[in-house]
Formats: structure tokens, C-alpha cells, sequence
């Protein structure tokens, strides 16, 4: 898909598809749209070009070759008209065509070069007289209908080349005593209906081949739109709309994958249950509006102390979130829990619902609970455990973190320095790691 379809401007996709809805032999593009077809068509359109021109090259020099064994008298007029003016005029055209021109440059070159041939053809043959004379300038005919059939020019040059060939031919045969003015005009008027045939032939599929951009064009665009559409669907689907966090059903199928793992061992994962202390209370004092800010201005908090790749949040519920760590010890659970409410009472946001004596000072603050999993342990049952632990860290008097440590020793690893933990507590005076 190309960039030029991505940032396609609404009224060239409106201008696209009014054209594809309508006949095909009504499609007439212009403006930014025309822009755009010659810009995609050049590559095609200037190989065909300087293709042509290089076989003419070599159809020159071989004419000069063959004339050079066949008729070597003739060579002094046929060496500086076919093997040297067309390959120039020829080799001109194929250096103009190795870059974009303006529309109007590229017609009139190969109108120019095209009426060179037959102006040079034609004089080889007044030279050499007699039937040779009609057998050139036919010659140079037939090269020049080839290159009304090929060249991709805007229509009024192919139409422009239908009109001057003929009239240049009709010029040399005039030139020419041993032909009758008469039959002189036949044969011109033969060649130009024949020419005019070409010169409809290409119209039509010049309409084939914008009717092949506009298709290609509103492909792409659809392409892009689909893509922002499922890529909006996917974040309607897994997120949170308000918070921006993963949602519940996005974090159960990260849970189900981390359980199906059985490369992590599941006693390195923790549940975090967070839950904002009176929200109701806030909501109620200052409305619901700075009820959903406070829970945006949480949950970005709460997002920003996690660890990034390991770690995954989401919006459990209302006012509560989960956090699911992996590859975790009890210790590094504990202080993450620990820097997410400290991180939330420093946000400094106010509860103006809150008792202003006994509450003070009045701040937003949020309870955790903590519970590890272990082997053979089912998902719903560790987030029970979190839960049941917030339960008691919210008994226990709100913004603290409650750890519900498994009555399994094994469940604490090895390296684990328990007590550790116990003395945070009581350094803290918030930390209370029980069995639950
Ligand atoms: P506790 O400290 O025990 O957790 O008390 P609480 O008031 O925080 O808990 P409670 O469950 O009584 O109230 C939660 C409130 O959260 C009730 C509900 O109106 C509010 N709430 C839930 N979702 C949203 C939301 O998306 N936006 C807003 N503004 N409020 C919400
Ligand atoms: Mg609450
Ligand atoms: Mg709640």
C-alpha cells in the first residue's frame, strides 16, 4: 500500500468513488487525482517510451547495415539520416523520458520525434525516387502507428500524432513527381483512418487503465480504513475506555496465558487487588466528572510504577484494579505494592468528601491486597485471595497493602528473607503480611 493512499484527502476518496459508481467510458480524471494517476503510471508509462526508443536505435543501424550489403550507393544518404539524425532525435527522447515531465513536454516529444522519422524517411526516399520513395515513407508509417498504439500520452497528443503523420506523409507524396495528386490523397486518407482507428483504440484504453488506478486507489484506502477500523475494534475490545488501561476480559486472556506457561512457574506470579479508598464519598462531593478524572489520574499512576513488559494492569471493576506480576519474588511484590500507594497518597488529589478532621488531610488514597499463586493453584482462586486481602487491608484502616502469604513455606522462595518483610511492616506501620 502506498502513502499517497493513506493520506489520500476525503474529497479525492468521494471524487473516486463517484467516478467508479458512473460508466467506465465517463471516467475523465483531473486535478490532484490526474496528478496522482501520472505519477503512479510514470514507471510503466516512460519504460514503454524508452523501450520504443531503443529499438528504433537498432532497427536504424540495421537498416544502415543491411543497406551498407544490398545497395552500398545509396549509403550517402542513408548513413546521416537513418544511422545518425533518428538514433539522436531517438536516444533525445529516451534521455527527456528517464525522469517526469510536465504532461504537455512528454506529448509534444514524441509527437516531435515521431514526425522526425517520417520527415527523415521521407526525404531518404525523395532521394532515392522512384517506388522506392512510397516503400520508406510506408515504412515509417507503420513505426509511427506503433508508437500511437504504446505511448501513454494525454489524449490530445495520440490525437495530435493521428493528425501530423498522416499530413507529413501526405506532404512528401506530393513532393514526389512520380505520384498523382489523387492517388497521393488516397493513400493518405487510407493511412489516416487507419491511424484515427488507433487513435480511438488508445482512448478507450486509456479509460482501462484510470479505471485500474481508481480501483487500486480505493483498495488501498478501504485497506487503511479497515485496518483503523479493526485496530479500533481490537482497542475497543481489550480496553478500558476511560482509563485507557487493559480491561477485565484482556487481562483473563493474559491470565489464561501465563497460566497455560508452563515455562513460568506459577509460584513467581502475584495478584494485586487495588481499590480507591471513598470514592463514593468523592464522587458525592464533587460529582461523577471529577470522580472519572481522579480514576484517569490513578490509573496512569498506577500504570507508571509497574514494571513496563512484566507487569500488566487493568480496570478490574468500578474504582479497582488488578495488577498481575510474573516473575516476582514476595520481597519485589511487596515494594511495588508499597511505591503504588505511596505513589497515589503523592498525587495529593482531595477527597472533599472526606471528614476534614478526622480524615485529614483529606487525600485520595487507595488500599492493595497481595496473593501469590502456586502449583495446582486455579487463577480465580489467587484472585480471591488478593481480594480477601484488600478486604483486610481496608478492615485494617484504608491506604495500606495487605500481602496474603500461602500457608505452603514452599510457597516463599528460598532466596525470600521473610522477616524482612515482617520488619518493612513495622517500619512502615502499614505493612501487615499475614496468612490468610
Ligand atoms: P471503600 O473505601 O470501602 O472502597 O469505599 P468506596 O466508596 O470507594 O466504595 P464503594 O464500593 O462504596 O463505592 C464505589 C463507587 O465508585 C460507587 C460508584 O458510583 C463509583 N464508580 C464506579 N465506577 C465509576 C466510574 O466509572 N466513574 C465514577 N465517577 N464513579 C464510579
Ligand atoms: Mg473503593
Ligand atoms: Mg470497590
Amino acid at each position: 500500500m502506498t502513502d499517497a493512499a493513506t493520506e489520500l484527502p476525503n474529497e479525492l476518496k468521494a471524487e473516486t468513488d463517484r467516478l467508479l459508481a458512473g460508466r467506465t467510458r465517463d471516467i475523465e480524471i483531473s486535478g490532484s487525482l490526474l496528478r496522482l494517476y501520472l505519477k503512479r503510471s510514470w514507471p510503466q508509462r516512460s519504460k514503454v517510451v524508452r523501450a520504443w526508443a531503443i529499438w528504433i536505435i537498432c532497427l536504424s543501424f540495421v537498416v544502415v547495415a543491411m543497406y551498407a550489403f544490398v545497395s552500398p550507393r545509396d549509403l550517402w544518404l542513408i548513413a546521416p539520416i537513418i544511422g545518425v539524425f533518428i538514433p539522436v532525435i531517438t536516444f533525445g527522447l529516451f534521455l527527456l523520458w528517464l525522469r517526469p515531465r510536465h504532461p504537455r513536454i512528454e506529448g509534444l516529444s514524441v509527437l516531435l520525434v515521431l514526425i522526425g522519422i517520417i520527415v527523415a524517411y521521407g526525404t531518404v526516399g525523395l532521394g532515392a525516387g522512384g517506388a522506392d520513395s512510397e516503400r520508406y515513407l510506408n515504412g515509417s508509417l507503420s513505426v509511427a502507428t506503433i508508437g500511437i498504439v504504446l505511448f501513454r500520452v494525454e489524449r490530445r497528443w495520440s490525437l495530435a500524432m493521428g493528425c501530423c503523420c498522416p499530413l507529413v506523409y501526405l506532404a512528401f507524396q506530393l513532393l514526389n513527381p512520380n505520384i498523382e495528386v489523387d492517388k497521393a490523397i488516397a493513400s493518405c486518407l487510407f493511412y489516416a483512418m487507419g491511424l484515427f482507428s488507433v487513435v480511438a483504440a488508445r482512448k478507450y484504453a486509456e479509460i482501462v487503465f484510470k479505471k485500474n488506478f481508481l480501483m487500486s486507489l480505493r483498495n488501498d484506502y478501504r485497506n487503511v480504513e479497515l485496518t483503523r477500523a479493526n485496530r479500533l475494534l481490537e482497542t475497543l475490545a481489550t480496553r478500558d475506555p476511560l482509563t485507557g488501561l487493559a480491561n477485565r476480559r484482556s487481562a483473563a486472556d493474559h491470565i489464561a496465558k501465563i497460566w497455560d506457561d508452563d515455562a513460568i512457574p506459577k509460584a513467581t506470579i502475584a495478584f494485586v487487588m487495588v481499590d480507591i479508598d471513598h470514592f463514593k464519598k468523592l464522587n458525592d462531593a464533587a460529582g461523577h466528572a471529577a470522580g472519572d478524572e481522579c480514576l484517569k489520574r490513578v490509573a496512569r499512576r498506577i500504570d507508571t510504577s509497574v514494571r513496563s513488559g512484566n507487569d500488566v494492569v487493568c480496570r478490574y471493576g468500578g474504582e479497582e484494579f488488578l495488577i498481575v506480576l510474573t516473575d516476582v519474588t514476595q520481597e519485589t511484590a511487596w515494594k511495588l505494592a508499597e511505591r503504588i500507594r505511596s505513589g497515589v497518597e503523592r498525587l495529593a488529589l482531595t477527597n472533599p468528601g472526606l471528614d476534614p478532621v478526622t480524615d485529614a488531610p483529606g487525600l485520595v488514597t487507595i488500599s492493595l491486597g497481595v496473593a501469590f499463586a502456586a502449583d495446582g493453584m486455579d487463577s480465580e482462586l489467587v484472585a480471591k485471595r488478593a481480594d480477601d486481602a484488600l478486604y483486610e487491608a481496608k478492615r485494617r484502616g484504608r491506604n495500606r497493602v495487605f500481602m496474603a502469604i500461602a500457608p505452603e513455606r514452599a510457597l516463599v522462595p528460598a532466596e525470600v528473607d521473610a522477616p524482612s518483610i515482617l520488619q518493612g511492616a513495622r517500619l512502615t506501620g502499614r505493612l501487615a503480611p499475614k496468612v490468610l
